[in-house]
């Protein structure tokens, strides 16, 4: 199995403001000499040595990720409509690829998780088909009410792909396209499903929105299975702790909530990610620096690893 994060951002796209882009460029000059390359010859091989998050930050599109069979890469699942996904439609158009339908599923209707269905061309192109799940069962008139003037110039009634909405049960697990599904109910104020995905023994589990307030197997209840034995959790992060006195109940949650139910439920990756549409790549960095402290001071290291997401990042499970 293999993840592709086309957006991670959260509540809102943004673009970098304006002064990122000078200390970007500071950061990079100054590398660049210190380096001790002087030549215009040389910047090719200076940017191939920098780390993908220095030169493009952690990007600004929101959730939009994707799940291919490793085998059989025209296999594979979205989940989330948010920024990220038109990504997904223009490297299809790019690469001439040959798929003609999509599984698409999405958490919740907050429209940073649906805000790029409009710019996913296959709605538009005739022969194409496009599958939606949710479990709840309003999916369909909210994703009729986005393609209707005077919101969008094209009408639902207008697009040219053959559109098919499913309705799923928590905590019931279907076959979709060959990998193996299961909803469970995320902590948010309106509700919004994790989505858990197993394909060849590895698993995948989508956790955004979620202020994780329950984090242990009894406050779960029925959606503990969710966490359990779980190759990669993408969770939201969008906080952190000292945040939470004044962001109670906004529906997000912090890098030391995510540890927490890596060491409960023996789960071997985390990413975490809903980047606060306010924080800078600077911040983030902060932000990571913060829970590298939390993490080495509780000797979390033999439990899991971890890391901030960025943009386009793809992780393989094996
Ligand atoms: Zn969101
Ligand atoms: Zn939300």
């Amino acid at each position: 199995m293999k993840i592709k994060f086309w957006g991670v951002r959260g509540s809102l796209p943004g673009n970098a403001h304006p002064y990122e882009a000078k200390d970007r460029f500071s950061f990079l000059m100054k590398a660049f000499l210190n380096s001790g390359y002087k030549s215009a010859d040389d910047i090719e091989v200076f940017l191939k040595s920098i780390k993908h998050t220095q030169l493009h930050g952690f990007g600004t599109a929101t959730t939009s990720v994707q799940i291919f069979n490793q085998k059989n890469p025209l296999q594979n699942l979205i989940i989330d409509g948010g920024s990220g996904i038109r990504y997904i439609s223009e490297a299809a158009a790019l690469n001439h690829c040959a798929q003609k339908e999509y599984h698409i599923f999405i958490s919740h209707f907050h429209f940073d998780h649906i805000v790029g269905l409009p710019f996913f061309t296959p709605h538009f192109i005739p022969g194409y088909k496009i599958n939606y799940y949710a479990v709840q069962p309003e999916c369909e008139d909210v994703i009729r009410g986005i393609f209707k003037k005077p919101v969008f110039p094209v009408g639902y009634e207008d697009l040219k792909a053959h559109i098919q909405f499913n309705t799923l049960k928590p905590h019931e697990k279907v076959n979709i396209n060959g990998f193996m599904v299961t909803p469970y109910k995320l902590d948010h104020p309106d509700p919004c499903f994790g989505f858990r995905v197993e394909k060849d023994h590895h698993v995948y589990a989508h956790a955004v929105d979620s202020e994780i307030n329950r984090r242990t197997e009894d406050a779960l209840g029925l959606d503990a299975p969710f966490y359990k034995n779980v190759d990669l959790l993408y969770i939201d992060a969008q906080y952190a702790e000292e945040d939470m006195t004044h962001k109670k109940g906004w529906g997000h949650g912090t890098f030391e909530r995510a540890f927490e139910l890596g060491t409960h439920f023996n789960i071997k990756q985390i990413y975490m990610a809903h980047y606060d549409p306010n924080a800078t790549d600077q911040d983030i960095q902060k932000f990571k620096a913060r829970a590298e402290v939390y993490y080495q001071e509780k000797r979390l290291k033999e439990k899991f690893i971890w890391d901030f997401i960025y943009e386009t990042q793809e992780i393989v499970l094996r």
